[in-house]
């Protein structure tokens, strides 16, 4: 690990010009590890790009540095070295990658195991709750500056990741790290409450509408909802806006898949997944699709309509879910 650290270091250390890219429909932790070793590389006196395809989102605007995080420039740029963290496949960077012009080496850090290991220096581990863990790990182990806006940058990054703490990929060294961090400057109070106490309006009314929507089956070990287009218009949501709302599918007694379908603009359906059980490895089943990510969480697009893709997605999940049942 520390080896693998230690070329990182070096890489980073020796170049000058970085790009630091982060997956689309980025969630806290793609946008909190962007900005915390983005601002530490800064504070190296590197010359750092931060991009995501959609730029910076309202609802992590309250990140340290947040304008810093851009949408990529239209004119392709030269870098040293590209950094592409949190993002299981390369296509998900996106619109990122054709902003990059040249770059003399690729580094891949993530905690996706559905990611091949694209790149020229790759970092992956499967065990860390969040891509923010591992950053912290890299940053104290290679001795980079963490002061309180990074710090928080890092909060963010592991708290969202592990759904506040609490998914079972949460471990004693999350609690040790976000201690530290907490010694460092995060003010816990005002950053959860900027995390998860200062939704829209209308992300809320969203929900009422998922939840009209919402069906079982397998014996209701099966929960899912749907958004149509027209009615992701009609609300006049962000994509942003849905970020965690599968959680009250999850929180269901007796529901072991959530499943969540949103009609996109591009003829396709992206599937959103958790399980609440190690036997049901969702993972697997996106990856059927052609999506990825985690055991636990993972995700698709899937071409057809909305009706379409729930019939072909529920009739591979009631197959997985009643097989865990024997
Ligand atoms: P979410 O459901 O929150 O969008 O994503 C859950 C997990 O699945 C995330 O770790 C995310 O990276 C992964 N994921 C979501 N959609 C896709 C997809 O279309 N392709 C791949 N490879 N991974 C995805
Ligand atoms: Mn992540």
């Amino acid at each position: 690990m520390s080896e693998k650290f230690e070329q990182i270091a070096q890489a980073l250390r020796e170049n000058l010009r970085f790009a630091v890219l982060g997956h689309i429909r980025p969630d806290g932790d793609a946008l909190g590890s962007q900005l915390a070793l983005g601002l530490s590389l800064r504070k190296l006196g590197k010359d750092v790009r931060i991009w995501n395809e959609e730029g910076m989102l309202e609802k992590y605007s309250f990140l340290p540095s947040a304008n810093l995080l851009t949408k990529p420039p239209a004119q392709p740029e030269d870098v040293d070295v590209v950094l592409a963290l949190d993002t299981a496949i390369q296509n998900r960077l996106g619109t990122t990658v054709a902003a990059i012009k040249s770059a003399k080496l690729w580094i891949n850090i993530d905690h996706h195991p559905s990611n091949p290991g694209y790149g020229d220096i790759v970092h992956i581990d499967p065990h860390a709750p969040a891509t923010g863990q591992i950053l912290f790990e890299l940053m104290t182990n290679q001795k980079f500056p963490i002061d309180a806006a990074i710090a928080e940058n890092l909060y963010v990054a592991i708290s969202t990741d592990t759904g506040s703490f609490q998914y079972p990929n949460t471990t004693a060294r999350t609690f040790e790290i976000a201690a530290e961090l907490v010694r460092t400057g995060v003010d816990v109070g005002r950053v959860s409450q900027l995390t998860y106490e200062n939704y829209p309006r209308r992300r809320i009314e969203l929900l009422r509408e998922l939840l009209g929507t919402m069906r079982f089956d397998a014996k209701d070990r099966i929960a899912t909802f749907s958004l149509s287009l027209a009615t992701a218009k009609k609300l006049g949501v962000l994509p942003e806006d849905n970020e965690g709302l599968i959680d009250h599918l999850r929180a269901i007694r007796g529901v072991i898949v959530a499943i969540f379908f949103e009609e996109l603009s591009d003829g396709k359906v992206r599937v959103s997944m958790r399980s609440k059980s190690e036997d049901v490895n969702v993972c697997a089943i996106c990856e059927k699709f052609g999506g990825g990510g985690h055991v636990l969480a993972a995700g698709a697009r899937v071409k057809g309509t909305l009706a379409e893709v729930e019939k072909k997605i529920l009739e591979e999940v009631r197959n997985v879910v009643s097989r865990s049942d024997s």
